[in-house]
């Protein structure tokens, strides 16, 4: 199996949001982040930005009831 590099994985992580990851893929992703400081770091601000803009388009913000 190809390792994959950190463009790669990066990619995916983009990807993951609008497709369904194959399990080679997800498995690769978790074998890199693993490793890798710099791509979990990444995963996280990825997600927490997802977040954000998920409620934004919801029309509700945090600290409004
Ligand atoms: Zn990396």
């Amino acid at each position: 199996m190809k390792m994959m590099d950190c463009k790669d994985v990066t990619r995916l992580m983009s990807e993951r949001y609008e497709r369904t990851l194959s399990l080679r893929e997800r498995l690769s992703l978790k074998v890199h982040t693993a490793m890798c400081i710099g791509c979990t770091n990444y995963g996280r601000h990825m997600d927490v930005l997802r977040k954000a803009m998920a409620r934004l388009r919801e029309g509700k913000t945090s600290d409004e009831r």
